[in-house]
């Protein structure tokens, strides 16, 4: 088998796109110690001692894909209530989450980045909420999964505070008191959290939902997230029944909720963002708050559709997301490009969004709204060498463009991913985790998950 990291890798024949900088119709990208160092036309004009060389004529190179939102644990509770509104499927969900334990976090970890990998993703985020007692370490079961697949990975710590006695939604063994949560997240940190250049993993703080938790633990987990220098996550205006919760509970919109609590700034981003207000959006630019839009959930859970053209004309970061699986159902994330482009032509005609800015969304934009666009989300020299090749030879080919061809045909195969300089997809298979043994695993997880007989 090829030496997944060698020295050097160097990329020519590309249909280059940076993201930032023109686009380069035959050029090369050279990697040398995890670090872009060369891209441009034509031939690479040094071969690093040792490099691999790879023709990479007919494909597209692109930076590797950020995912922005996730719920990974979710694998194992795909196909839940189908037809349902998120309340019915929430419902319906927590009663089986209840029963997670490290077994199945690890298993549909494993099954969900490995599925990442496959669509071109080189960082993805979860966000893991539910801590049901006595299970185990979940958020070590899925830091250990990402470790093994060779994504960089952003877990978000997690947490509820109001079970069903206190008028919440989720049953009372799935949440966790203030003290406990605070507790545990800082723990996460300072175990984890590395904030060195081109980390591999990095821990944020994160409520599930600002009207599914107390005040207090939405405040607190930011004074917690801004005395480490970590990032605050949640989700937000997802669906319109959210509007009417947060105004008999707070007496405001959801946004401005957030923004009393101090919630709005450039270490936030949000999962969502659906239903947002002119000021809203206003605030998202003037804070710098990210968003992390999720147009594949959005759509199978009725949601609506986000102002992702508004918010771009704000100036505000965004970020693509696939959402967790069982309220998308294995969406691939360079799947959520084509997705994102539909939707916002659907609602506000045919120049609300270009191929170009969808793809920029789902690398650059996901790079921002985490905080790492100093290293990651473009081809540029100095930075991580996150790469996806992807090949438009077959079927593609009778579409000029390449970027059109990617982001509005189906997502081409990916010929070579590249996460660092080391390889984790080649020929289209995985190359850290065989994909049967991931695959296997999250079916594995799925049935521990939906038997009994571990409770
Ligand atoms: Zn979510």
């Amino acid at each position: 088998m090829r030496d997944l990291a060698p020295r050097g890798v160097v990329i020519e024949n590309a249909y280059v796109v940076p993201v930032v900088g023109e686009e380069i119709p035959s050029g090369h990208v050279v990697v040398e110690d995890g670090l872009i160092t060369s891209v441009g036309p034509g031939p690479a004009p040094v071969v690093p001692e040792g490099a691999e060389r790879v023709d990479a004529s007919g494909c597209l190179a692109t930076p590797g894909l950020v995912n922005t939102h996730h719920h990974l644990y979710q694998w194992a509770s795909q196909g839940v209530t189908p037809d349902g509104t998120l309340f019915e499927w929430l419902v319906a969900s927590y009663r089986l989450w209840a029963r997670m334990d490290a077994e199945v976090v690890s298993g549909a970890a494993t099954a969900g980045l490995a599925w990442l990998a496959l669509s071109g993703c080189t960082t993805s985020t979860d966000h893991h909420y539910v801590f049901p007692k006595g299970r185990g370490d979940l958020f070590e079961a899925e830091i250990e999964a990402a470790r093994r697949v060779g994504l960089r990975f952003h877990p978000c710590r997690g947490s509820m505070d109001r079970g069903a006695s206190q008028g919440g939604l989720p049953p009372d063994e799935v949440v966790e008191d203030v003290d406990e949560i605070l507790r545990a997240t800082d723990d996460a940190i300072r175990k984890y959290h590395d904030p060195s250049f081109g980390s591999m993993l990095r821990v944020a703080v994160a409520p599930c939902s600002p009207f599914s938790v107390s005040g207090e633990l939405m405040t607190r987990s930011a004074e917690l997230a801004r005395s480490h220098g970590v990032r605050l996550h949640t989700h937000v205006a997802e669906t319109a029944d959210e509007d009417e919760h947060c105004r008999e509970q707070f007496g405001v919109l959801p946004v401005e909720y957030l923004d009393r609590l101090g919630w709005l700034g450039p270490d936030v981003w949000l999962a969502h963002c659906v239903h947002l207000t002119d000021k809203d959006v206003r605030r998202f630019g003037e804070t710098g708050t990210g968003t992390a839009h999720c147009p594949s959930s959005n759509g199978r859970l009725g949601a609506g559709i986000a102002r992702i053209s508004d918010l771009l004309a704000a100036g505000a970061p965004v970020g693509l997301g696939v959402d967790g699986a069982a309220s998308s159902e294995m969406t691939p994330l360079a799947g959520e490009i084509r997705m994102a482009v539909l939707m916002q032509r659907a609602r506000y005609g045919p120049r609300a969004l270009t191929a170009r800015q969808a793809l920029e969304m789902a690398t650059l934009g996901g790079a921002r709204c985490l905080g790492r666009e100093a290293e990651i989300g473009s081809l540029e020299p100095g930075k991580l060498a996150d790469v996806a090749l992807w090949r438009l030879g077959g079927f593609h080919a009778a579409i000029d463009d390449p970027v059109v061809a990617f982001a509005y045909g189906p997502t081409p195969p990916l010929a070579r991913l590249l996460v660092g300089g080391r390889t984790v997809v080649d020929g289209g298979e995985l190359r850290t985790v065989p994909g049967e043994e991931a695959a296997r695993a999250g079916a594995a997880a799925h049935r521990r998950l939906t038997t009994m007989d571990h409770v």
